[in-house]
């Protein structure tokens, strides 16, 4: 956020310190200021300058790797529920933390806080099953020639490096612990890299483990500040994970040290995302109501910020009318303001350059279509529509499916979606798939035929899909939510990624080695080894 003399600072505001090579340092300068997007309060500062990184990556290499992996799956997984029976036992103040820094509402502080303790649990418990072994492996061994005794094995072996983790704004809490959780268990050290405008959850979070004491040395690092030198550092064995958008995912795909050394990346990138309506769901049917019902909730939730949010709504084009107007009349429902009032159900948006950001990308896109919802005059509930980082909940329309690309090529991240009718079933998935590559869809229809079709359709170019008949329309938690036993990430623009997926996600963080041997030693190798796919 662009600050001015003018920004108020916090009585308690500080300099975030990194805790790298087992101790808690700052950089040279203050550095970025991290703000309250209410008002504009400056609430901490944080910089990397003169941090010496590589001697941060090599302690985690040569000091938390070997600690880490030292320890059997079932132990590191009994550490990964240690971190999560602590982060929930201190459920109110991170929540705090996300109020006044992210402008989070309670419900969406639960997503991300409350979704970081669920995902680490639900890794304690599908690790602990992997007991006693220090190797993964995938089948059983099996006879390679005419000598009964040749066999092969695939064997997953932890890599010996540090995982770099590289996160972004909207997920500071679930962001840090969904990855951390599937590296730990596989026992390579993490170097977290939180976005700079919204560390400040991250590292408190950090702190508390740290301080408890709960991982051996190395095991946990974070560094606040901007990313510097640190990519310049890695080498074969190390693997990034980033999360963020396209462009800089792109920059790290491309970086020169990455490419040379071959380290493993794993992007999560921006996405398109489309909830569908099927063309038996008119007016008043249930797919109807839970449709729109949906559409509301994801714009809305965590104000658009999430990278699943629905921005595409498409639309049988003779009900495009009735659906906008349900959508318009739930949204002008929606209290935007200062989440400190217990009345909002909609924060503002991170900082001040979002919000130039996201009114800046409705402006572009209403060349190509018309508002059909913005609220004027909008005056957010204790707060100054000026100097806080409010944006209304903002609804467009196009009048048909044909040409206009723009809706399906720039990502608004905010409140803001899109209702573009479809002709027929073909146009609609052909519509849906002009996102380039998305991490989710959802498909609302009563008729089962068409939601299996719809799943062929777009398998290709989606990550998830999200196949809604009425009797899942109450149970399902939701288009956007991630959920840690299913994978998370999509093809194309998404980045291509695959992160969590149960204990399939431990595969990034080890190589797959094609073991030939003799019987004898591939069973005494095989008995080291856990299967992750019988959990
Ligand atoms: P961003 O600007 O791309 O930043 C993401 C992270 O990358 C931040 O930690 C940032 O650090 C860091 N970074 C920036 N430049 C870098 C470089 N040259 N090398 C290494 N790291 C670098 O994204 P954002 O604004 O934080 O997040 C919003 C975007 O993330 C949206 O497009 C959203 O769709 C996407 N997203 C995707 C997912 C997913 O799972 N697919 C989830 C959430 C969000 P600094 O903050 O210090 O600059």
């Amino acid at each position: 956020m662009a600050t001015t003399v003018e920004n108020p600072i916090a009585a308690d505001a500080k300099v975030l310190q990194s805790y790298l090579g087992g101790k808690w340092q700052a950089g040279v300068e203050r550095g970025a200021p991290l703000v309250n997007p209410c008002d504009g309060t400056v609430l901490a500062w944080a910089s990397s300058k003169g941090l010496d990184l590589k001697a941060a990556l090599d302690y985690s290499r040569n000091v938390g790797g070997p600690e880490l992996r030292n320890l059997t799956y079932a132990q590191r997984a009994e550490l990964v529920g240690k971190i999560a029976d602590l982060l929930a036992t201190r459920r109110d103040e991170w929540y705090e933390v996300a109020r006044k820094n992210s402008g989070n509402t309670k419900a969406d502080a639960a997503i991300d806080v409350d979704g970081s303790i669920g995902t680490l649990k639900y890794f304690a418990k599908i690790g602990a099953k992997l007991g006693d072994a220090h190797l993964l492996r995938d089948g059983s061994p099996m006879r390679l020639a005419r000598d009964q005794n040749f066999q092969g094995l695939h064997v997953g072996v932890p890599l010996d490096g540090v995982a770099v983790h590289i996160n972004a704004f909207n997920f500071p809490a679930w962001g840090l612990w969904e990855k951390a959780a599937v590296s730990l268990l596989a026992g390579i050290p993490v170097l977290s890299k939180p976005a700079t405008s919204t560390a400040w959850l991250a590292q408190e979070m950090v702190h508390a483990v740290i301080a408890a004491g709960i991982l051996p040395p190395g095991a946990l690092s974070i560094l606040c500040g901007s990313p510097n030198d640190l990519l310049d550092h890695l080498r074969l064995g190390d693997a990034v994970a980033f999360t963020g958008s396209a462009d800089t995912g792109e920059g790290i795909r491309q970086h020169a040290r990455i490419r040379q050394q071959g380290v493993r990346v794993n992007i999560e990138a921006d996405s398109l995302n489309a909830a569908l309506l099927g063309p038996d769901a008119v007016p008043g049917s249930p797919s109807f109501d839970f449709f729109v019902r949906e559409v509301v909730r994801e714009m809305t939730s965590k104000t658009g910020q999430k990278c699943t949010a629905i921005r595409r709504v498409l639309v049988p084009a003779e009900h495009a009318a009735a659906v906008t107007d349900a959508i318009a009349a739930a949204l002008s429902k929606i209290v935007v303001g200062d989440p400190a009032n217990a009345s909002v159900n909609m924060g503002p948006v991170v900082n001040m350059a979002q919000r130039k950001s996201v009114k800046e990308g409705i402006r572009k896109l209403s060349a190509q279509a018309t508002i059909a919802y913005l609220p004027e005059p909008f005056a957010p509930v204790d707060a100054d529509a000026v100097k806080g980082a409010f944006v209304p909940p903002t609804l467009l329309k196009l009048s048909d499916s044909v040409d206009r690309a723009m809706v399906h090529e720039l990502e608004i991240f905010g409140p803001v979606a899109t209702v573009v009718p479809y002709r027929d079933k073909a146009d609609a998935f052909a519509v849906a798939r002009r996102g380039g590559g998305s991490l989710a869809a959802s498909v609302f229809s009563g008729d089962t035929g068409f939601l299996a079709e719809a799943a062929v359709a777009l398998g290709t170019t989606h990550g998830r899909l999200l196949l809604v008949d009425p009797a899942i329309g109450d149970s399902h938690p939701g288009h956007g939510i991630v959920l840690p036993s299913l994978m998370h990430g999509g093809p194309g623009r998404a980045g291509g990624g695959e992160e969590l997926g149960g204990l399939h996600g431990l595969w990034f963080y080890h190589q797959r080695v094609a073991m030939q041997a003799s019987a004898t030693t591939l069973s005494a190798l095989a008995a080291q080894a856990a299967d992750p796919s019988a959990e």
